[in-house]
């Protein structure tokens, strides 16, 4: 099913105030509350929609995300990739009470203030770091990857009573969690609410904890997640699995783990955006006569010709052999930088077909040939980093594929 644009859901307009989009969400949730419409699937379909339309507008992160990139952008709240590859993202699990509307559904449902509810809360949120090399960034990957989170105790089902025994709803509070104290002031009576001592506000009182959880309903333990990694991803990438973060407290949802990137230098190539950087060495003769020499990618050698008079410094494109664009299509591309090696060893008959060469050659002398040289190489490692940094690609002398 296509989803609805957010605003549309809620009948608001694009520059909509906080407050509006407030107003409309609470005329809405209560028109197609499930407990007004008992018997109507579409009321509950129309729930779930502005509940969620909600939960994204009010949160100005995510507005920020959905604005920018629809539905995917809200999913991941802006920076990260939304839910656009396999098995992440996933959306909103279900109506989800924790957070961004819980205080509405308090106002309407009598609680109002005073601190900790007894309504469900969603699990916190984990983060976990991990490494990835570039030949993995490239091709994508999957990872297994261990969290140590709170998960629900199994002995007791999470409810934190011992098994055969069945947590009791608090007398003091009668199971809201809150209690109201009258006080009289100079000025008149007051009523405030507080959070019930005696519960602590969870609204139900553990007689025989259970011994595994101590009553909490949660443990901690030790969990290998295999998360796939696409390809393209950088330093600073992030990803969210949908609801592998720590479970909910009474029966709310489990949080979100979020996965942040970082890659790994490489010996050999250097990351720009999705392009590969990396330098090739040569000799003077293979510069000056031209040559095929292989080239490493991080996809296996690629033969690259380069052409008879070659200065150092100058860089050809290797086209589509830099990263995977992460958002978008196609690959950057790999940049090689020449490098021209002066030999140090001679034997004897290389000097001498060298000094020959020199003395034919124009007549310039060895030295003279060196000094301009060396600028040429100058201008040339300057146009390198013109074109790799600002773009401009005019001096690029080879393309390839
Ligand atoms: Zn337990
Ligand atoms: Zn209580």
């Amino acid at each position: 099913m296509e989803k609805r644009d957010y605003y549309e859901v809620l009948g608001v307009s694009k520059t909509a105030t906080d407050e509006e989009i407030k107003k409309a969400y609470k005329k809405l949730a209560k028109q197609y509350h499930p407990d007004l419409n008992p018997d109507s699937k579409t009321a509950e379909e129309k729930f779930k929609e502005v509940n969620e339309a909600y939960e994204v507008l009010s949160d100005p992160q995510k507005r920020a995300g959905y604005d920018q990139f629809g539905h995917a952008g809200a999913n991941g709240a802006g920076s990260d990739f939304g839910g656009g590859f396999g098995g992440f993202g996933g959306g909103f699990g279900g109506a989800d009470f924790g957070g961004g509307f819980g205080d509405i559904f308090e106002a309407f449902f009598g609680g109002g203030g005073g601190g900790k509810s007894n309504r469900p809360q969603k699990g916190n949120d984990l983060r976990v770091d991990i490494q990835v090399t570039f030949e993995e960034a490239v091709a994508g990957i999957k990872k297994e990857i261990t969290v140590e989170r709170y998960e629900k105790c199994d002995t007791c089902e999470g409810s934190g009573a011992a098994p055969g025994t069945q947590p009791t709803s608090c007398s003091q509070c009668s199971g809201t969690g809150k209690i109201r104290i009258n006080q009289n002031t100079p000025f008149g009576q007051f009523q405030t609410v507080k959070t019930c001592p005696r519960c602590q506000g969870k609204g139900v009182i553990i007689e025989n904890p259970c011994k595994s959880c101590h009553g909490s309903g949660k443990v901690k333990r030790k969990k290998n997640i295999v998360v796939q990694i696409p390809a393209g991803v950088d330093t600073g990438s992030r990803m969210r699995v949908a609801g592998e973060g720590e479970v909910g407290t009474l029966g709310g949802p489990s949080g979100d783990l979020y996965v942040y990137i970082n890659l790994a230098p490489h010996k050999i190539f250097q990351r720009r955006n999705d392009d590969v950087i990396c330098e090739h060495s040569i000799s003077f003769a293979q510069a000056a006569l031209g040559c095929d020499v292989q080239v490493p990618t991080l996809e296996g050698q690629v033969k690259l010709t380069i052409p008879a008079g070659t200065q150092g410094g100058t860089t050809f494109r290797v086209r589509g052999k830099g990263f995977p664009r992460l958002r978008g299509y196609g690959r950057g591309d790999q940049h090689v930088k020449i490098k021209v090696v002066t030999p140090t060893r001679l034997t004897k008959e290389q000097k001498e077909m060298l000094k020959a060469f020199a003395a034919s050659y124009d007549g310039a002398t060895p030295n003279e040939n060196t000094a301009a040289n060396s600028e040429k190489d100058d201008k040339g490692a300057k146009g390198f980093f013109n074109k790799v940094f600002n773009n401009n690609e005019k001096n690029e002398k080879n393309e390839k594929e």
